[in-house]
Order: structure tokens, then sequence, then C-alpha cells
């Protein structure tokens, strides 16, 4: 990883936000721009230097893995060691004016201790987003890292197809996948596994519960594993018992609405209109009003971050972004069915990341 280049990146972004330096507290920002993956730390970063905040517990964790930064440890906690740090280091205190913190990660309550131990004469200013415009475009090392998890979540789907039958309650089905997650390397999931069958599957967010898979109807299947610290995320639907004529043809359009947004994908585009892409072909299978959620989201070391993927939205899509294309329609109190991919924005196109196919599966 290349942490050199993307500090440098956020030092010269510094100036434009007329700041000295920032004080980063959200692990995964620290995470990107030092290497540390303990739970405990801040990186502040000013325009000459960066400078790692840590406790006694990581120590060696931190002479392991930070890169790039002067290494701090301290008993009290990074931000206590921080501002103490600051006292002490008066020269770097007086030309630190202007402060940046993290101000919508960080608690009103954090953020009041926070301005009370800075040393005299410095100012603090919420300063949101600065990492986050950094990390939404990835570079080739994540890109690298991203195939490679989201190819082992993908994997996880052969996984489903073993275990989901009738009668089976979703969660075992779901405990089965992320035990094959487990057994292939990742470090976890990216988020708790959606299996939602029956009715539930009209819910867009329904995890997995304790009830058994009835034996005729949808099961929306979204899941994804952190692999290196990156997470994967997909969204496979399958009909347990023969689907209804009705159920493939909203198949079809979802399957359809969700290829017409991957293919509006490209460098330039703005974000909204890969939105519409996907909503103009299910209002014209007249299931627009049940695509009740945007259409996607970024992906990266958190599971949701920039950018959204949403109507309206004018930002336009750059070469290297890593988003999902999720649409989906949910009939309420009858079913719902959801196909997500994750793709990499490319010059002309995309790059799609997560292989399976998207044909209809019956179980
Ligand atoms: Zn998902
Ligand atoms: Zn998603």
């Amino acid at each position: 990883m290349n942490y050199k280049r993307r500090q440098k990146q956020l030092q010269s972004s510094l100036a434009n936000s007329r700041l000295d330096a920032l004080l980063v507290t959200h692990l995964p920002n620290i995470r990107y721009l030092c290497g540390f993956t303990g739970s405990a730390g801040v990186l502040l970063v000013t325009e000459k230097q960066c400078v790692f905040f840590t406790d006694g517990r990581y120590t060696e964790q931190a002479q392991d893995e930070v890169s790039g930064a002067r290494i701090v440890i301290k008993s009290k906690g990074p931000l206590a060691s921080l501002t103490e740090w600051l006292t002490s280091q008066k020269a770097i205190a007086r030309s630190l004016k202007r402060v940046g913190f993290e101000g919508e990660r960080m608690s009103f309550a954090g953020q009041r201790s926070l301005a009370k131990s800075m040393p005299s004469g410095m100012r603090l200013h919420s300063a949101s987003s600065l990492v986050e415009s950094i990390r939404i475009v990835k570079d080739s090392d994540e890109l690298q890292l991203m195939r490679t998890a989201a190819l082992l979540g993908a994997s996880l789907f052969e996984r489903t197809l073993q275990v989901l039958h009738q009668g089976v309650k979703e969660i075992e089905v779901a405990a089965e996948m992320e035990h094959a997650a487990s057994r292939a390397g990742a470090e976890g999931m990216s988020f708790p596994t959606i299996i939602a069958a029956g009715k539930r599957s009209a819910l867009p967010h329904g995890r997995a519960s304790n009830q058994p898979i009835p034996g005729d109807g949808f099961v929306v299947c979204d899941f994804g594993v952190i692999l290196t610290g990156y997470c994967s995320d997909m969204t496979r639907t399958v009909h347990v018992g023969p689907p209804s004529e009705e159920a493939r043809r909203v198949y079809g359009a979802v399957k359809e609405a969700q290829q017409a947004a991957v293919d509006a994908v490209h460098s330039g585009q703005k974000l909204g209109e890969v939105d519409r892409a996907a909503r103009k072909v299910l209002q014209h299978h007249k299931s627009g009003k049940y695509f009740t959620h945007s259409t996607g989201h970024g992906v990266g070391l958190e599971i949701h971050e920039a950018p959204r993927v949403a109507a309206g939205l004018e930002d336009e899509l750059k070469p290297g972004m890593v988003i999902t294309i999720e649409p989906g329609v949910y009939l309420p109190d009858k079913w719902g069915i959801r196909i997500e991919d994750m793709v990499v924005v490319t010059e002309r196109g995309c790059e799609v990341l997560t292989p399976t196919n998207k044909e209809l599966i019956v179980c």
C-alpha cells in the first residue's frame, strides 16, 4: 500500500480547506492513511508530517503496521495523548492555528472535551469527508484486494444453494455461509447476512431470522465478507418451488433493470443517471413504485461509503470508484426480489467484480 501517496494527497487538500492540520479519528480513515488496524488511535496530519497516537495495548501492533507516521504511545487515551503532546511541542503547536477534525464522526461530548483540552491559540474546525473524498477512488492496490474479496464473497453463494431448502431456518443458511466464509479465510462478514424468505423477502433489510424457509416463494440472499480490510457485497434472489408467471416476469424486470444500470456506468456519468437507468426499466414494467430504495452505494474499507447512487445526484463517476448496483422490487406482504453486483468504474464502462450468474435459480 502506498500510504505516503495517500498522506501527500490529504496534505495537499489541507490548504484548500484552509486548515493547518487534520485530526483523523475515524478508524477506517486511519487505516487507509497509515495502515493501523487496531481499535484505538488518532492520526494528526499536518502539512509537513503525520503523527500517530495510541495506547500501550497497541505498542507492537503500531510498530508493525503504521507506515509514514511518527508513533507516540502513552498510557492515556489517544485524544488525551494528542492534546498532551501538542502542549509539549510548542513550536509545532504554534504553527497549527486551524485544526480540522472529523465532526460527523465525533460525538458532541467528544467534540466539547477535545475543544477544552486543545492548547490555546488553536481553533478546531469541523472538516468532514476530507479523507473519504480521497478514499472514494480506489488505487490499484485496493482494487486488487477488492477483486479478491468480491470473488471470495461470491463463492459463498454456492454454499447457499447447497443448504437452502424448504424447512431450513434462515439463520441456519446464514450460519452455513458465514462458516464457509471463515474457512475460506474471511476476517468476518461485512454486515449481518440477509436471508429473507417468503413474505420477509419484501423487507429490503430483513436479516436472517428463525423462520423456516417456506416451500414456495422468493428468498433474498444479501451477503458479503471482509478480506484484508475490504468489504464485498452482493445479492441474489432465488425461488423455492415452481415460480408463478408473475414471479418470473417481475424477476425478469429486476434483472433487466439491474443490467441497464450496470450498462449505464462509465467515467463521467452522473450518479443520478445510473439510478434512473434502473428506475426507468422498472417503471416500464409497472414495478417502479415498488423500488423503494436507491440503486447503490460505494464499498471499500466500509460496507457503505461514498458515493451514493441515488436519484437526482449530479456528481459524476470517476475511474476507480467501486459501487454496488442493486435495484429491487418489494411487494408488501407478498414477496421481494433484489439483484446486486459490485462494479469498478472504468473509462468506458465498468468491470463487474461479482461474476455470479443472474438467471432465476429455482431451489
Ligand atoms: Zn448487499
Ligand atoms: Zn449493498
